[in-house]
């Protein structure tokens, strides 16, 4: 069943006139949106889409609003892999035991993630779909070599978190497509640690890494490496994961191959730090965040 309601004009702080649709259905879902084409935007939890409504630097004709779309939401095990619905709220994957024994770093990073109202409302999808270069969830999701299924009307397809994220708040979700779940290959017994670093609590990191490290018998066969901030997409430091391969799981083999943590990136400057300040975190949180993945 569709729900219509209607939005009247109203100062800056209101946004502009929109149909509003809040359908029960993937399928009512894709039919309004290939109904209304670029005219419609797709509302998950509204923490990032409504402040640019009402900043009225979007102003769509319909939104579509996923809310009602209970197949969107949840956390469940298929084979190999954690499969998260889009529309799973950041409260419902940090506490879900799925995540927290299959991808540890999800969970850390998701405990990151703004405050416990913004969790509460924001969503897995909703986040990664907005592709914010400092959001807390594009490098765990890189790092985790993540899957993303996009549907369509002509069907569903999955993009590997490589080629997902595009460009700045681009994604390969094109128009009249949803993002429905994010399949997250397990990483059972991996260690892993989210560093990130911010001015107060609770705010979007000024740099972050995210790490995962499978250590045995004292030795790093594997490292997984994503950062946050650090480009106009997360990226992942594959420099430090390839240095990483075969060396002892010590203070001073992490060290050095930590050092080239920042190779290949491409900074912002800001007010919170020049691109030079962000390399150089860049290179202290990776130690920091390998050391704590691999127990040292
Ligand atoms: C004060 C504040 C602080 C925050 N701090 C942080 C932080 O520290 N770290 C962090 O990572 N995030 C932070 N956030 C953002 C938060 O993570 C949001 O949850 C997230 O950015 C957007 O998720 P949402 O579900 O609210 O999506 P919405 O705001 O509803 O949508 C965001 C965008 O994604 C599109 N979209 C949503 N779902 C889908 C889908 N299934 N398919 C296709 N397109 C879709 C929408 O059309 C829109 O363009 C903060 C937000 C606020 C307001």
């Amino acid at each position: 069943m569709l729900t219509s309601l209607r939005f009247e004009r109203g100062p800056q702080v209101i946004p502009a006139k929109f149909e509003y649709f809040a359908p029960t259905s993937v399928e009512e879902a894709l039919g309004l949106l290939a109904e209304h084409g670029d005219d419609a935007k797709v509302l998950a939890g509204g923490q990032s889409l409504l402040p640019v409504l009402r900043m009225r630097l979007n102003a769509p004709e319909v939104v579509v609003d996923l809310g009602k779309i209970d197949a969107l939401r949840g956390v469940r095990e298929d084979g190999d892999a954690v499969v998260v619905g889009a529309m799973t709220r950041h409260a419902d994957v940090a506490t879900d035991p799925l995540i927290e024994q299959h991808a540890l770093l999800v969970h850390q990073a998701v405990h990151h993630l703004a405050d416990a109202q913004i969790r509460h409302r924001g969503t897995f999808g909703g986040a990664l779909a907005h592709a914010d270069p400092a959001g807390d969830l594009g490098a765990p999701a890189l790092a985790l070599g993540a899957e993303f299924v996009i549907q369509g009307s002509a069907g569903s397809r999955t993009v590997s978190a490589d080629d997902f994220f595009v460009d700045l708040f681009e994604t390969a979700i094109q128009e009249g497509e949803l993002l429905t779940e994010i399949r997250i290959p397990k990483h059972t017994g991996w260690g892993a640690h989210y560093e990130k670093f911010v001015r107060v609590a609770h705010q979007w990191p000024i740099v972050a890494v995210a790490a995962t490290v499978k250590a045995e018998g004292g030795t790093i066969s594997e490292a997984r490496i994503g950062l946050t901030n650090m480009g106009s997409t997360p990226l992942r430091a594959t420099a430090v994961e390839q240095a990483l391969t075969g060396q002892p799981a010590t203070d001073e083999a992490v060290r050095n191959a930590c050092a080239a943590a920042a190779e290949g990136t491409n900074p912002p400057s800001d007010l919170n730090g020049d691109a030079d300040y962000r390399r150089h975190l860049a290179t202290v949180l990776t130690r920091r965040a390998v050391l704590a993945a691999a127990g040292i």
